[in-house]
């Protein structure tokens, strides 16, 4: 079995999913395919949804606007017989969705339950729609199989629950394959109220799918040729990655590369199922394979990305002098409350010790530091926590990085001479990563420095390497 997933910018209009219709037609084994919601459509849900709490009564059009795509997407790829009973199975979810609008409107307000409530309509349409424009294939309701559970604040999916419940849905006697469900959405295990992945969050339930049924491999279609270099959208001379490893795409994923939601790489790492990422638009081209293969004699760089909205946390005084007993206590605080670390810099001989973490978790993890060395805050062996927003930071990624002749000093100093200002540096935290937070409007500059001379410098230039 084979699971494939189609992103947003593969079912987006009425020619992409004409290619999906080929690419599952041609399949020659048993395949489960998840698909998100139309292009841009939850972008779209979420802005509307703003609206109706805000009193914005466009919402009215807008929300009509959506309907009609989704007919007008019907009537162009669904075959006549078909055409009706589909049209009938969506228009619930529409009328659900306008009353839901039309309730924050009332309200004046948006609470998250219903946001992921309204956010769930998206990939509950378009996988009755893809479904039914496949000669034969099964619709399975991901609301009743991808099972969330609280961490924190957060939805994450229980794992077990949903793996079971993924393999008694497609044991039944009555299951067709192709077998189509939406990605993203889920619902709550104890409440069964209607939760979701997170944004991008498609891949990951294709991930969770792949690893339930030991797939062979997990085939992520969307719209560029592969994994890439770096972010096409700023460095338009990226190419395409032919292999990489998972901790490589895992690092690039979780550094901001969008092509992967990052939470995706464990279930099929765990399995040892690779990851094809290919193109719904070009499909004859090779794409990337992802697997466990390392290989010492690949360039020391596989690629570059970066993560914007960061922040740096750092902690001075004389205990910062000694980052070992100061890391421990300060990322596990952090851990209690499912707070990520991004990069962290260790300047003993400042008396510093800086980490990254995303702007939004900022005041979270300050106030949890300051809760964990209150003592020390009071006796004065730490006397500073400093919060700097507004940054970004930069992954250089690949299984031989330590192999990058001059490390990160080198590339250290090929930014500094662009006039890129480096607030932190990570050279040892991580065996395959080197990481800088850079300003965040400077990180297109810094992604652009980094990948002329990892990838476009000819050695004559002197390629790092
Ligand atoms: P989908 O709708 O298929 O899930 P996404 O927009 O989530 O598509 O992800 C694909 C996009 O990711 C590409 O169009 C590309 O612009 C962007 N991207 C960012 N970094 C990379 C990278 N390193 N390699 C490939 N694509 C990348
Ligand atoms: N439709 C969802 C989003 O836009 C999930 C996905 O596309 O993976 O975030
Ligand atoms: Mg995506």
């Amino acid at each position: 079995m084979i699971v494939l997933k189609f992103g947003g910018t593969s079912v987006g209009t009425a020619e992409s999913l004409a290619n999906v219709k080929k690419i599952v037609e041609g399949l020659d084994r048993e395949a489960v395919v998840v698909v998100s919601a139309l292009g841009g459509l939850t972008d779209r849900l979420i802005a509307t949804a703003r609206m109706a709490a805000d009193g914005d009564m466009n919402y009215i059009p807008e929300c009509e606007a959506m309907a009609r795509r989704h007919y007008d997407i019907i009537r162009a790829v669904v075959p006549e017989e078909r055409c009706e009973m589909t049209c009938s199975a969506i228009s619930p979810i529409l009328h659900e969705l306008r009353r839901l609008y039309d309730g924050v409107n009332l309200i004046a307000d948006l609470p998250e339950k219903t946001l992921a409530q309204i956010v769930s309509t998206g990939e509950r349409m378009s996988s009755v729609i893809v479904a039914a424009m496949l000669p034969q294939a099964t619709h399975l309701d991901s609301l009743s199989i991808i099972r969330t559970e609280k961490w924190f604040e957060k939805d994450i999916a229980a794992t077990d629950l949903t793996t079971s419940l993924i393999r008694e849905a497609l044991a039944k006697d009555d299951v067709i394959f192709p077998v189509v469900m939406g990605g993203f959405i889920s619902s709550d295990k104890n409440t069964s109220e209607i939760t979701n992945l997170g944004r991008g969050g498609s891949d990951y339930t294709a991930a969770l799918v792949a690893a339930a049924m030991d797939a062979e491999v997990l085939q992520i279609w969307t719209d560029v040729d592969g994994f890439l270099t770096c972010d096409p959208r700023i460095v338009p001379q990226a190419r395409v990655i032919d292999t990489m490893s998972f901790v490589e795409s895992m690092d690039l994923c979780t550094f901001g590369a969008k092509v992967i939601y990052p939470p995706t790489i464990y279930p099929v790492f765990h399995k040892n199922i690779p990851i094809r990422i290919l193109n719904t638009h070009r499909p004859e081209a090779p794409g990337t394979f992802i697997s466990d293969s390392h290989s010492a004699s690949r360039p020391p760089v596989t690629g570059v990305s970066a993560l914007r909205d960061e922040a740096l946390v750092t902690l001075r005084g004389k205990m910062a002098a000694d980052p070992a007993a100061i890391s421990t206590r300060c990322f596990n605080a952090l851990a209690r409350k499912g707070l990520a670390v991004h990069l962290v810099a260790r300047t003993p001989e400042v008396n510093a010790f800086s980490f990254a973490i995303a702007t939004p978790d900022s005041p979270a993890a300050i106030r949890l530091l300051k809760e964990e060395f209150a003592p020390e805050l009071v006796d004065g062996l730490l006397e500073v926590l400093e919060l700097q927003s507004g940054l970004a930071t930069i992954a250089v990624v690949g299984d031989n990085v330590k192999s990058l002749q001059g490390g990160a000093q080198r590339l250290r100093t090929l930014l500094e001479a662009d006039g890129i200002t480096i607030h932190a540096l990570s050279d040892h935290a991580s065996e395959t990563a080197l990481s800088f937070v850079v300003e965040g409007d400077e990180s297109p500059q810094a992604l652009r420095v980094l990948h002329r001379a990892l990838f476009e410098a000819s050695p004559a230039d002197g390629e790092p390497g």
